[in-house]
């Protein structure tokens, strides 16, 4: 067994289970602790039955639930040195802390983890290959852009978590965010775009990859509907065989299965 279920997705807080035969981990836990438990628990998992939460980064839609999850249960809490710190100097309480380096693999229960650096505007953010018995799933998301070397390290995979944040023109349009607030968020330390996730979908696309996991919508300035449909004709000419789904924040994903 090897599946992943977003848990909830979008600007207002990102987690994702991945679950295997004898395990189960969150990757980032920015929903509330209440709304984790609960979504947890509809998967049919215990928060104490967790062996741990990955995290990209200490942007608040990435943690926001660790502090409360972590009065239940002490799970290993696997980052890299500098996000741990960043955390530490926000006040977030001493954890059991599992340090990783950037773009050394470890182990998790059954799987195999490569944290990798992504350009973004926090301390020193990560996407993730995660693998086990021959699949593999990446986690691509809170990135102003995708570097060669994130290419490299996604090739062959089999299922794929990124983040469409907005689409260009409602961003354009928007009249509450401040012009300096468009220009982080469209810079190279910012988020990807629908049409720039879609062209890193088109690069990363082979025979074998069965899932994209579309995430991180800005509720203001993006709809499932555009992130889809750019993705998905970005897909028609070559990738028949690649299901598109677009994660929401309140509900949890289907099950998408690897093997
Ligand atoms: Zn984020
Ligand atoms: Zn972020």
């Amino acid at each position: 067994m090897f599946e992943v279920i977003t848990l909830g997705s979008g600007s207002a807080g990102n987690s994702m289970l991945v679950r295997g035969t004898s395990s189960a981990f969150l990757v980032d836990a920015g929903l509330s602790a209440k709304q984790l438990s609960v979504r947890l628990q509809a998967c049919g998992v215990r928060v104490e039955d967790l062996s741990g939460v990955l995290l990209t980064h200490e942007h608040q839609d990435h943690c926001g639930g660790l502090k409360v999850l972590m009065n239940r249960c002490r799970f290993p809490v696997y980052c890299n040195p500098l996000t741990a710190r960043a955390m530490s100097d926000a006040g977030f309480p001493h954890a059991n802390w599992q340090l990783f380096q950037n773009g050394c693999a470890f182990a998790l229960s059954e799987f195999t983890i490569l944290p990798f650096q992504v350009p973004h505007d926090a301390s020193d953010p990560v996407g993730f290959r995660i693998s086990t018995r021959g699949a593999c799933l990446g986690v691509l998301t809170d990135l102003g852009y995708a570097t060669r070397n994130v290419f490299d390290v996604l090739k062959g995979i089999h299922a794929l978590l990124i983040e469409t944040n907005y689409d260009e023109e409602m961003l354009q349009r928007d009249i509450r965010r401040p012009w300096s607030v468009k220009q982080r968020i469209q810079s190279k330390h910012g988020h990807l775009s629908n049409t720039a996730a879609a062209r890193v979908v088109e690069e990363l696309h082979a025979p074998d990859l069965r899932h994209v996991i579309l995430g991180h919508l800005s509720k203001d300035c993006n709809s499932p509907d555009l992130a889809e449909t750019c993705v998905r004709s970005t897909l028609e000419a070559r990738g028949r065989g690649t299901s598109v789904y677009c994660a929401g924040q309140d509900v949890p994903s289907p099950a998408f299965a690897l093997i």
